[in-house]
Order: structure tokens, then sequence, then C-alpha cells
């Protein structure tokens, strides 16, 4: 196929090079000065989506998915495919759907969790909102780029599906680190405590894969000084598109929005920003009650 490819920063760079590896034709752009394996650079979005038989976007927010889409979507060949595999707000992917739809092309919303080292692994899970049809278009990519797509309804589904899933991390991340703060206040040993939650009903993906304590568990970012592995802020950015989610529908989510609201905390005043998302459990440590 031939691809172009917007946005090659940290997930897209790596995304990228194992489509070219792979056998496929990559064209791509970024505004930033960049070189990636196997991968033609054009001088703008517009040059490297022509022709192309998909493009796929990976950019950092909503606001310049909209912009790039503006930019791109007049040259793209019609019956082509734009997947975008962003993390934006629901509202974005779906302007971004019709606005494709209007001028002939089909598009997918196809967040992903994995993080960079399974960008770069090629073991991604996307999540992916968009017909039938275009799903199908993007499929073959998705095996390649991951491990595992879940076609998860129309446009915009996508998104939801990671918005929700993350901001079910991003509370669980926070009891789990409490309760580790909490434990040790009562003298309960670190490692007793990882024994008992991880096989009781405390056990989650925080606790089991990814344990908040250093030298408990499975290799983590805690054992690494908590850099990371998953940045706070982009903890941050997730949980926010969540209320921004919740604030258009009407739901009602206060674990999400305190999530929220401790993560800002946490990264905008106590120097939270650069370090893992799991550091919550020393900030709650150095806390008390007042
Ligand atoms: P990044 O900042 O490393 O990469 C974004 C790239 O987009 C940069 O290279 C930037 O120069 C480029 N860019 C910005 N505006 C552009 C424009 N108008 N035209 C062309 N290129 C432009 O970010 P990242 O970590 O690669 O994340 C990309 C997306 O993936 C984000 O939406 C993020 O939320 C999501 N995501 C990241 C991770 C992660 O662990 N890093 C995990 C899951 C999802």
């Amino acid at each position: 196929m031939n691809i172009g490819f917007i946005g090659l920063g940290n997930m897209g760079g790596p995304m990228a090079a194992n489509l070219a590896a792979a056998g496929h034709v990559v064209t791509g752009f970024d505004m930033a000065d960049v070189a990636i394996d196997g991968v033609t650079m054009a001088a703008s979005g517009a040059e490297a989506a022509t022709g192309a038989d998909v493009v796929i976007t990976m950019l950092p927010n909503g606001k310049i998915l909209r912009a790039v889409a503006d930019e791109i979507l007049p040259a793209m060949t019609a019956g082509a495919t734009l997947v975008d595999c962003s993390t934006v707000d629901v509202d974005s992917a779906r302007a971004v759907a019709d606005q494709a739809a209007a001028a002939g092309l089909l598009f997918v919303d196809a967040p992903v969790s994995g993080g960079v080292g399974g960008a770069a692994g090629g073991t991604l899970t996307f999540m992916a909102g968009g017909s039938a049809a275009a799903f199908a278009n993007a499929e073959p990519l998705f095996a390649i780029m991951g491990q595992k797509a879940v076609h998860c309804g129309e446009a915009g589904a996508g998104q939801s599906a990671k918005i929700c899933n993350n901001m079910i991390l991003g509370v669980t991340m926070l009891a789990t680190c409490e309760a580790f703060a909490l434990a040790d206040k009562l003298g309960l040993d670190r490692q007793k405590m990882f024994d008992v939650v991880s096989t009781s009903s405390g056990y989650s993906w925080s606790m089991n894969a990814y344990c908040p304590a250093p030298g408990v568990g499975p290799q983590s970012p805690a054992d690494n000084d908590y850099k990371p592995g998953f940045a706070a802020e982009l903890m941050l950015k997730d949980l926010r598109l969540s209320q921004q989610a919740a604030e258009s529908a009407d739901a009602d989510t206060p674990m999400g929005e305190l999530a929220q609201a401790l993560y800002a905390q946490f990264v905008e005043t106590e120097g939270g920003e650069g370090m893992d998302f799991s550091a919550m459990l020393p900030r709650f440590e150095k806390r008390s009650r007042s």
C-alpha cells in the first residue's frame, strides 16, 4: 500500500518504521525535522497524503488533528482512508469523520494503548471507530503495528473506548497508590500487601502488572525512579478528555473528576510533570490527612 504518515513523534515514528519494514511504501511528514528508517519525507502533510491509499495521523490533540484534516482531506484520493491514531476528544473525531465522508473518503478513529514500547515492538492495541469498510481497509495495517484491534462501533467509538479505559486506569492507580500509602502507615510490609491484594479482590492491572511500589511485583517504572512509562501529564490529558466527554454526554463521573483534579495538582504544582503516573505513591506517602 501507499501510506501517508503524519506526526512522526515518539509513537508515530516507530509505527511508521514498522509499516515500512513490512514492505509498504511510506511517505511521512512532521513539523519537526525527523528521519525515520524506511520512510520518505515529504515537504507538507498534503504532499504526504497525495496518492496514498491510507493516511495515518499520530498527533498531539484534537485541535491539531482538525487543522491537519483541513489541509490533507482535499489532497486525498477519493475512496482513500484516513486513520487517526492520536488520542483526541470524541467531538473532534466525529467532526473529522463527517468532513471525510463529505469529501468521499473513509475515516477510522483508532487510538492506541501500549505506549512507546508497544509502538516500537508492533504490539499496540487499537480501539477503532468507523464503518465496517473503513475498518477493513485499516485492519491489515493494525496487524503490523499492533497485536489486537477491536472495532468498537461507528466514528468516535474508538476514542470513547480509550478514554473510558484510561479513566478506569487513572482511578485504579490512585486507589492502589493511596492504599499502599495507608498500608505503610499501618506498618504493613509492602511485599505482603502485594501478595495479598494481587491475589484478592483488590487486584487490578495497576497492582498486578504495573505495581507502583519499587521492588515489589513485576518490573515497572517504580523500579526506575518513576521515569515514564506512561507520564503523569499524558494521564492528565486522557482524564481531561474523559471529563470533557462526560460533560457533553451528561454522565455522572465523580471518581474520574477527582482523578483529574489530583493529577492536575500533581503535574501543575507538585513537580509531577515528566514522572510516571504511578509516582502518585511517593506523593501520597509524603502527605498527611490534613
Ligand atoms: P509526540 O509529541 O512525541 O509526537 C507528536 C508529533 O506530531 C511531533 O513529532 C510533532 O512535531 C508532530 N506534529 C505536531 N503538529 C503537527 C502538524 N501540524 N503537522 C505535522 N506534525 C505535527 O507525541 P506522542 O507521544 O507520539 O503521542 C502522539 C499521540 O499518541 C497523542 O495523541 C498521545 O496522546 C497518544 N498516545 C501516546 C502514548 C505515549 O505513551 N506516548 C500512548 C498512547 C497514546
